[in-house]
């Protein structure tokens, strides 16, 4: 038996300046890290249905890949030894390797073989020479000096993968070049981790849903698309279950069911203070829920926990606040519970081209339009910048994060910016 995961006042503890009524950014993020489990099963699966998945075992290399030295370019192939310092280097054609048909048989002194790209080295020859510096006459082959050095145009066996050394470590994201990596060891299969299963649904009594008549008040459920789009790309399976009224029974269903289904649960809406529904008190009386405001905008209000096995991210309900929050907090959290190495998100520096406005003390994340500006990038905030202004994610390239102590930025400054490509 494994020891009981620890409460969340047991992680609280642990996470130094714990403030649920004002955390900051890489404080949530620090308790969410200690409180996520990973997924254990395994599965294999063929080549193709590895990408995107996450590497259940390092990949040791069973082959030298190549397996043989061979040529790295058309030409002839001759012992390095051989090479005159001064003059020309002539030398009788000893016989032909093509890639996949060698030279068999071991050449003299003075002997080189004409040989083409991929060919296995003949034995004991180390250099290729390619053809363009090269005159043929009469099975004779005549090169300048320094044209080559000895040990030149030739991989070695093993240098792309080394037998018995990993060619992939556990917790890798497979990509196209692991494919191909994959491939080049002969494994028609590989062993990866189970996908998560995560559920959400839109919580709130004003939503509706698309295909139904939109009444006086209400609006249509966007977080669901945005929700399933960048599931989706995180590579988990999403378990969509649509909008659950603002009723405690059907609340306390939607819940039960998700966390039975599920290794997380996602919901939007109702879980700021003074919210008049009840999803709040549902998942208080369901599971182990902290309910905390984070310094940061958009996106203060969020629902953090444990519902049964399942863990919880409550987010805020607000269209942009739902996608920043994912991005801020869950989908690290959903990376690390697939098995996935840490995956540090690339920043670009780029210079602002307006002055703005930002209170030190918590973290802001601004939409940006970004474009080459000389040898670096210039970036542009997209208007404004209210949590319910879903256009502007989408007309944006990237996220403009302002720091935690950061204050008023001058024009030109450089801000951090977290490109959507890759992302989104
Ligand atoms: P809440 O977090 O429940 O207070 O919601 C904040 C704002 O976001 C309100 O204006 C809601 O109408 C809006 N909202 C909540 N959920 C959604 C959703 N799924 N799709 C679009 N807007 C939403
Ligand atoms: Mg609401």
């Amino acid at each position: 038996m494994s020891a009981p995961p620890p409460t969340l006042a047991q992680i609280a503890s642990c996470v130094s300046g714990y403030d649920p009524d004002a955390l900051p950014v890489a404080q949530a993020q620090e308790f969410i890290a200690r409180l996520v489990p990973r997924v254990q099963a395994v599965q294999r699966v063929p080549i193709r249905s590895a990408l995107g998945r996450v590497l259940a075992h390092d990949l040791i290399s069973t082959l030298d890949v190549p397996a043989h030295d061979n040529a790295a370019m058309d030409g002839y192939a001759l012992r390095g030894s051989e090479l005159a310092a001064s003059g020309d280097t002539v030398l009788r054609i000893a016989g032909r390797g093509l890639a996949g048909t060698p030279f068999e048989g071991a050449p003299g002194p003075g002997e080189c073989v004409r040989i083409m790209t991929g060919a296995v080295m003949p034995a004991g020859l180390d250099t290729v020479v390619p053809q363009e510096f090269v005159r043929v006459e009469e099975g004779r082959a005549t090169l300048p000096a320094g044209v080559v050095r000895a040990g030149d145009n030739r991989r070695r066996a093993g240098e792309d993968l080394a037998k018995g050394e990993p060619a992939l470590h556990a917790g890798r994201v497979l990509r196209p070049a692991d494919l191909g990596l994959l491939a080049s060891l002969g494994q028609a299969e590989v062993a990866v981790r189970r996908r998560l299963r995560v559920a959400f649904f839109s919580t709130g009594d004003e939503l509706r849903s698309v295909g139904e008549p939109l009444d006086e008040g209400c609006v249509y459920d966007s977080n669901r698309y945005t929700l399933w789009g960048m599931l989706r790309r995180l590579g988990v399976e999403p378990i969509d279950m649509g909008v659950v009224r603002d009723d405690p029974a059907a609340l306390e269903a939607a819940f039960r069911d998700a966390a039975a289904n599920a290794d997380a649960v996602i919901t939007s809406g109702g879980v700021s203070v003074g919210e008049a529904d009840h999803t709040r008190r549902i998942m208080n009386t369901l599971g182990e829920v902290l309910f905390w405001r984070i310094a940061m905008r958009p996106g203060r209000p969020l629902a953090i926990g444990r519902i049964g096995n399942a863990v919880l991210f409550g987010l805020p309900g607000n269209p942009v606040a739902v996608m920043v929050s994912f991005y801020a907090f869950v989908r690290d959290a959903l990376l690390a519970m697939s098995g996935a190495a840490p995956q540090p998100l690339p920043m670009l520096r780029a210079a602002s081209l307006r002055a703005i406005r930002k209170k030190p003390g918590r973290t802001e994340f601004q939409r940006g339009i970004v474009t080459r500006a000389g040898d670096g990038w210039q970036v542009e905030i997209t208007g404004s910048q209210g949590s319910g202004i879903l256009r502007s994610m989408s007309v944006a390239n990237g996220l403009v994060v302002l720091g935690h102590e950061q204050g008023d930025v001058p024009a030109g400054a450089p801000l951090d910016v977290l490109p959507f490509d890759g992302l989104i």
